[in-house]
Formats: C-alpha cells, sequence, structure tokens
C-alpha cells in the first residue's frame, strides 16, 4: 500500500479524468489521535481511542435519534490519498494488486469507512471508538450500521424478490 505518496515496484499510476462526475459536502470534521499516516492504525479496532466526530451546522440537526444507535457506519475522505494508481504492492515487495482487492487508502475515490462504536453525543460532537484516519479528515456521511438497522419505511416489492426472475 502506499502510505505516503511514492508509487513502489510494480505499481501503476493511470491518467486520471480532467473532470469528476459529482460533488459532495464535507458535513463535519474527525478528530483522532493521529496526525502522521505512518502510525494511524490501518483499520480501526473497537477497543481503539475515543475520536470525536465534529458535525458541522446545518447537517447537525440530522443527528436527530442517532443515539438509538450503538454501532455506526462512518464514511470519510482521505484526503490526503493520491488517486492515481490502479495497481498497488501492500508489501511494498513489487508483487502488486487492483486497487478495487484492496481496502488501501489510494483509489480513485478515497473513501474510508469504520464501523464504531457510539460513546456519546453532546451537542454536535460525537464520541466513537474505532476510527483509523488522521487528525482533521473530513466526513462525508454517517449511517446506522446496517447489521443492526431495520427500514422504517414500508416494505417495497423488492423486498421480497428472491432469486433470478
Ligand atoms: N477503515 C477504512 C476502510 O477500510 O475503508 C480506511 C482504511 S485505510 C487502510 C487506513 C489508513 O489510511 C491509515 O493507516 C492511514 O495510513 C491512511 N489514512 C488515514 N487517514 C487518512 C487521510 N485523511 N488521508 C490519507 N490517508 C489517510
Amino acid at each position: 500500500m502506499v502510505r505516503l505518496n511514492e508509487v513502489r515496484s510494480g505499481e501503476v499510476a493511470i491518467d486520471l479524468p480532467e473532470r469528476t462526475d459529482a460533488e459532495l459536502y464535507f458535513i463535519g470534521r474527525i478528530h483522532t489521535p493521529w496526525t502522521d499516516r505512518l502510525t494511524c492504525p490501518r483499520q480501526g479496532r473497537a477497543d481503539g481511542p475515543t475520536c470525536r466526530i465534529e458535525m458541522f451546522a446545518p447537517w447537525d440537526k440530522g443527528l436527530d435519534s442517532i443515539t438509538e444507535f450503538e454501532r455506526l457506519e462512518v464514511l470519510y475522505w482521505l484526503h490526503e490519498s493520491r488517486r492515481d494508481l490502479a495497481l498497488q504492492s501492500p508489501r511494498s515487495d513489487g508483487q502488486a494488486r487492483g486497487v478495487f482487492s484492496l481496502r488501501t487508502p489510494v483509489r480513485p475515490n478515497p473513501i474510508g469507512t469504520s464501523i464504531v462504536q457510539l460513546l456519546k453525543v453532546e451537542g454536535p460532537m460525537l464520541f466513537v471508538r474505532g476510527l483509523d484516519c488522521l487528525d482533521g479528515t473530513p466526513l462525508i456521511d454517517l449511517k446506522p450500521d446496517r447489521s443492526r438497522f431495520a427500514p422504517l419505511a414500508p416494505a417495497q416489492a423488492g423486498d421480497f424478490q428472491v432469486g433470478d426472475p
């Protein structure tokens, strides 16, 4: 995996298109103990340090009812990642693999996801465990952990569809 911005033996960079297809809102900022990519955990752990997710106004209104869930899925923008590698060498040994077979931060859309334990909410600030990103990483979404979530909206036809038609 590229941990800083180098291209290693066996890795393949591609030319990125000039335009992007969509825009995002950075809806908050994540506060963690890590200021250096080389000391960040590679994946968050449930017993890791408490981190804070600061939700910006006006999106903080969307935190209503969030305390019903002990576990949340957090999506964040790995803003210091390069985006142009198609093949990467996670062990830096010249053996490369496709980016989509890895959870590397270096990807065309550098979106990171973690399942976190929600400890408490104080106004627009959520206290969680389970993150693995740099201090200051932009937040792009929060959702209830899907394994604990049952849709609140009425079922619709596709919900009962199994197998191929
Ligand atoms: N848990 C997420 C996932 O699986 O989608 C992210 C995993 S990624 C392997 C975690 C690594 O990304 C960290 O060890 C660190 O090297 C790097 N990283 C963390 N925050 C970053 C940021 N804001 N910009 C670029 N790289 C970051």
